[in-house]
């Protein structure tokens, strides 16, 4: 079997060499004649098409140690999958030994110490069910088919990073099988230099086996989800945005979406497809409280459709997902903003109303609170000055709609990108994103990383990544 090498010509491997790694795997190693090739090769976004040379479906630390020495020893190209929700497809690679992470799923919860303690191959919704057992949450991100490692790595903001910051802030320890194939602890007292350049710095360091999160009290119920409108209210929603947002108790976090309606049962039939500004809440506090908190919200006008209410904290966290499946294509801009002002919000109708596929969306996040309370050393990821996150998420079916929508995204990005902080989102940068957009991601932070990468990973072997270059 030909596997691509770390110096770049591919090498030969004999079978009898892949069965000696078979016999020490407690895992499977899958090839591409194999059923499930297909479906551990493939990522969220359909327009990655990678197809490595043979994969491993790690089953623990042991098989994760056996697979970097095994890459190791006969130079092997790496690729590390997580959730696979990365858009820019840094999962995969073609002709690499990929390490598909995705049967490591076990969740341990001590309640005691507030800390959760999650395989890698997690998703955001393993961890959330798992920690709502014991009324507590950890901060993670809005979908919940994400893999918890990719977004922490890179930061990862969800509807509680207003209250407690990134989920990279959150993260107490993480066990790594380094670039040499041992396991080490990384926190604040254990290896800190690596534990830092980890917390936003993405998986440049080592492979992480097991994340300990923070966690904290979160009643099974929130006052969450979404309230539609026509497009043309959406002066009146997004100047209610603004306001609401400008002062909103950091147990509140507002979203905005302008799209197409999609053909969500709580719109009727008449309204898919047809242009629509859409507010999402979720408030983490008292629910009693976020019902009155929210009432400004569903009373603005005549709302097409509005499920802001009670529910499951779990149930909000998976309410988008159906909207971002597996499979679609994607292409994605992204910034920083400081604030939603005025001649952003004329923007972000102008480019909302000549989305050109019924998926796409302008998303305004706001993020504003204890992140910004840090100081940007604290960890990578930096940008402590991001109030909003923009998103322009094009999103499509077919191969010749390609250009199209990657041309709105631009495009619209072109024109907004004079609001921005001068930031953007490590983990929301396309394939075609290069130096300067991962120097505006983690500008700061990039000689403090260049130097754990030399310490910790000098010949590169963790590459398929935003990768950082080895100080010299
Ligand atoms: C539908 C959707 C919704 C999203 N929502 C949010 C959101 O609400 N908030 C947010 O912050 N982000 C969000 N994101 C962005 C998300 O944070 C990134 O896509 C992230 O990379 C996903 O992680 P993953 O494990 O699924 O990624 P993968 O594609 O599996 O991996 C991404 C990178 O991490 C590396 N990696 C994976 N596992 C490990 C490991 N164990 N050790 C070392 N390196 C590893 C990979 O090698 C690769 O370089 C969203 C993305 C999508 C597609």
């Amino acid at each position: 079997m030909k596997v691509k090498t770390l110096r770049g010509p591919e090498v030969d491997l004999p079978s009898e060499v892949l069965d000696g790694l078979k016999l020490q795997l407690s895992g499977s190693a899958i090839f591409a004649s194999d059923a499930e090739y297909e479906e551990s090769r493939t990522v969220w976004n359909g327009m990655i098409n990678h197809k490595p040379a043979f994969l491993v479906r790690c089953i623990g630390v042991s098989d994760v140690i056996t697979c970097v020495q095994f890459a190791r020893k006969h130079d092997l190209l790496l690729c590390i999958k997580g959730g696979g929700h990365n858009i820019a497809g840094l999962a995969t690679a073609d002709g690499a030994m990929m390490l598909d992470m995705s049967l490591m799923r076990g969740v341990w919860v001590d309640p005691q110490e507030k800390v959760a303690h999650a395989q890698a191959g997690c998703l955001l919704g393993d961890v959330d069910s798992e920690t709502q057992v014991h009324n507590l949450a950890a901060v993670l991100g809005f979908v919940s088919r994400t893999g918890i490692a990719g977004l922490t790595l890179g930061g990862g903001f969800g509807y509680l990073t207003r209250r407690w910051g990134w989920a990279s802030d959150n993260v107490v320890g993480m066990d790594v099988v380094t670039a040499e194939g041992k396991l080490v602890h990384a926190s604040e007292k254990e290896n800190a230099d690596l534990f830092w350049g980890l917390r936003g710095g993405g998986g440049n360091f080592g492979i992480v086996t097991r994340f300990d999160y923070r966690l904290y009290p979160m009643g099974s119920e929130i006052v969450g989800g979404p309230v539609a409108w026509p497009a043309s209210e959406a002066p009146r929603v997004l100047k209610l945005y603004r306001e609401l947002t400008e002062n909103a108790p950091p147990e509140l976090t507002l979203a905005i979406l302008m799209r197409p309606a999609p053909p969500a049962p709580w719109l009727s039939k008449e309204h898919h497809g047809k242009p629509v500004v859409i507010m999402i809440a979720c408030y983490s506090g008292d629910p009693e409280l976020g019902v009155e908190i929210v009432a400004p919200i569903k009373s603005l006008g005549n709302p097409i459709g509005d499920v802001m209410t009670r529910r499951p904290y779990t149930q909000l966290q998976s309410l988008l997902d159906a909207t971002q499946p597996k499979g679609r294509r994607y292409y994605w801009k992204s910034e920083y903003l400081p604030a939603v002002e005025d001649g952003l919000c004329q923007k972000v109708m102008k480019h909302a109303s000549n989305i050109p596929s019924p998926h796409s969306a302008v998303i305004l996040f706001h993020i504003a609170g204890a992140l910004n309370g840090l100081k940007d050393e604290h960890s990578p990821v930096g940008n402590r000055d991001a109030r909003y996150v923009l998103n322009l998420a094009g999103s499509w079916e077919n191969e010749d709609e390609d250009q199209v929508n990657i041309d709105w995204a631009r495009c619209a990005w072109g024109d907004m990108k004079s609001f921005s902080t001068g930031g953007t989102y490590i983990n929301f940068l396309v394939e075609d994103e290069g130096p300067e957009r991962i120097e505006a991601a983690l500008g700061k932070g990039l000689k403090r990383l260049s130097e754990i990468k030399a310490k910790w990973d000098p010949d590169n072997v963790f590459r398929i990544n935003r990768n950082i270059k080895a100080a010299k």
